[in-house]
C-alpha cells in the first residue's frame, strides 16, 4: 500500500505532545478529565465542562465509525496532488463521546457512507510518526 500522506504532521502544541507520544506507540489514546470523566479531543490544557487541569490518558478502542466526511479534489500542496481525490473523515468514538479528524484509507469516495463501522490502523508518515487511520473494507458491522 502506498502512503496515503506523505508529510510528516506538524508540531503539536504542548498539550497535545502526549498523545502524538502515544501514535508513537501506535495506542490511540484520549484525553479524559480526571474529575467529571468526560473526553475530549483536541487535547485542551483543562476540561471545558468543569474546569479541571487534571486528567488521564484512556486507550481508543480499535472499532469507530464514520461520523461525517468530506471529498478533497483539489490538492492544497504538491505533496498531495497524487492522492486526490482523498477524504478527510471525522471519525466517531460513540462509547467515549470523541471524534478524531482522520482519513479512511481504503476506500473510494462513493464507497463512504455515515455511520459505516471502521478500524483503526497505523501508517508511517515519512518522519515515521505513526498516524491513526482507517479501514472501513474489512469491517463487518
Ligand atoms: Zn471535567
Amino acid at each position: 500500500m502506498t502512503r496515503y500522506l506523505p508529510t510528516p504532521p506538524p508540531n503539536p502544541p504542548l498539550e497535545a505532545v502526549p498523545f502524538w507520544e502515544w501514535c508513537k506507540k501506535r495506542e490511540l489514546r484520549f484525553q479524559q478529565c480526571a474529575n467529571c470523566g468526560r473526553c475530549r479531543h483536541h487535547p485542551a490544557p483543562y476540561c471545558r465542562f468543569c474546569l479541571s487541569p487534571e486528567c488521564v490518558w484512556v486507550p481508543a478502542p480499535d472499532e469507530a465509525e464514520l461520523f461525517s466526511y468530506t471529498v478533497v479534489h483539489n490538492a492544497v500542496s504538491e505533496e498531495l496532488r497524487p492522492f486526490v481525490p482523498y477524504n478527510i473523515a471525522i471519525v466517531a468514538f460513540p462509547s467515549l463521546n470523541v471524534r478524531l479528524i482522520s482519513n479512511v484509507i481504503d476506500l473510494a469516495p462513493e464507497e463512504l457512507r455515515i455511520g459505516m463501522p471502521l478500524r483503526l490502523t497505523w501508517q508511517e508518515c515519512s518522519d515515521g510518526t505513526p498516524l491513526p487511520l482507517f479501514l472501513g473494507k474489512t469491517v463487518t458491522p
